[in-house]
């Protein structure tokens, strides 16, 4: 279903290790995605293997920087990479190395020109690593929090456009990102890249740090959870439970996006992490003091941070929605008209 990240039957694939048969279709633009599904089983296995890449045949070159999957190295692989390695000693099981082979599975599925460029992975332990192609510009986090950067409305509507359009094709697709945020958005030369789709399971396994009674919050991770992902952190102890990630909460990140943009800042400024927790599960939406916007421009927010998850609107909707705004000015203009834009309910 549209919830699912897609991964259901490569999951089962590969936890039953099923060897491809000769009647796999190939994985080639023309194929059917009808066959694609009724051969799921072979087809998956196959993919997988056509996505191999041996670990020596990398170049790996410097440290770029750490995150939660691991270390991630520039490197050359027929051409600049970026080499996503993920740390070893967290994977100590089969789990997670089939959760890896399964969000790996989901990324053949991916050509958009707004979504960086799977290039293969590494699978066999204990070298484990995701090649993409290399972002050569900023992300939008140090355009924005970093550098200070202010774009005007006529780019920051652009920016929005081509994130939805990125996120649309990867719903289309059935794959849920679950973490998209400002910090996997790069901008190159005007064109954005979105990155790290459907790797969080693999994280979430990786980096279990939570102890006891303790939850480990990533610092900034919190503005992007919705309501419905929040309420469900206190039940995260075990390893099985997983947040419940679906495109409507990548609607709401979508909305926290947009907010950074245009106010230069986070939602929630300046309150401790109990109270957005507190008050985001109960239903609150983060404060608009600081966004002198029109009504249209706050209308996206407020749809994208709907507390109910089905009154958020689809990446298609919010497409039209952005057309629609003036690009001269943040602020309104008189004499523009406020039109009411419930993209929700329609
Ligand atoms: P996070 O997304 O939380 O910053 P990551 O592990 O995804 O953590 O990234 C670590 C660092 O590597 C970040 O500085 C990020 O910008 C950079 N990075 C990740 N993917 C790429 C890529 N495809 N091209 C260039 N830099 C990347
Ligand atoms: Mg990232």
């Amino acid at each position: 279903g549209s919830g699912s990240t897609g991964t259901d039957d490569s999951e089962r694939t590969i936890a039953g290790r099923v060897d491809s048969q000769d009647s796999t279709v190939s994985d080639g633009e023309n194929a059917d995605p009808r066959c694609t599904r009724q051969n799921s089983v072979s087809s998956v296995s196959q993919s997988l293997r056509e996505w191999d890449i041996p670990y020596d045949e990398l170049d790996r070159g410097e440290v770029i920087g750490k995150g939660r999957f691991g270390i991630v190295y520039s490197g050359n692989w027929h051409g600049h990479v970026a080499i996503k390695e993920l740390r070893m000693d967290y994977v100590n099981d089969e789990k997670t190395l089939e959760a890896f082979k399964a969000e790996v599975s989901t990324f053949r599925k991916t050509r958009h020109e707004n979504l960086v460029l799977f290039m293969g992975a590494c699978m066999k332990p204990p070298r484990l690593a995701i090649v993409t192609s290399l972002c050569k510009g900023r992300t939008l986090y140090t355009h924005i929090h970093v550098q200070k950067d202010k774009f005007n409305m006529s780019k920051t509507i652009m920016i929005a456009q081509q994130i939805s359009q990125g996120m649309g094709y990867l719903h289309a697709r059935g794959i849920v990102h679950k973490d998209l945020k400002t910090k996997n958005i790069f901008l190159e030369s005007g064109k954005v890249v979105i990155t790290d789709f459907g790797l969080f399971n693999v994280t979430r396994l990786c980096f279990d740090t939570r102890r006891g009674n303790w939850l480990s919050i990533p610092p900034g991770w919190l503005c992007y959870l919705a309501p419905e992902v929040m309420r469900s952190l206190r039940v995260v102890q075990k390893q099985d439970d997983g947040l419940p990630f679906t495109p409507y909460s990548d609607i709401y990140c979508f909305g926290t996006v947009w907010y950074e943009l245009l106010c230069g800042e986070w939602p929630h400024k300046g309150l401790p992490p109990e109270a957005i927790i507190w008050q985001v599960g109960r239903g609150m939406k983060p404060s608009l003091a600081n966004l002198q916007a029109s009504r249209d421009v706050k209308d996206i927010l407020m749809a994208c941070w709907s507390y109910q998850p089905y009154e958020r609107p689809e990446f298609s909707n919010i497409q039209i929605t952005l057309n629609k705004l003036p690009k001269k000015r943040l602020h309104r203009s008189p004499s523009h008209p406020i039109h009411l834009s419930r993209s929700a309910e329609s």
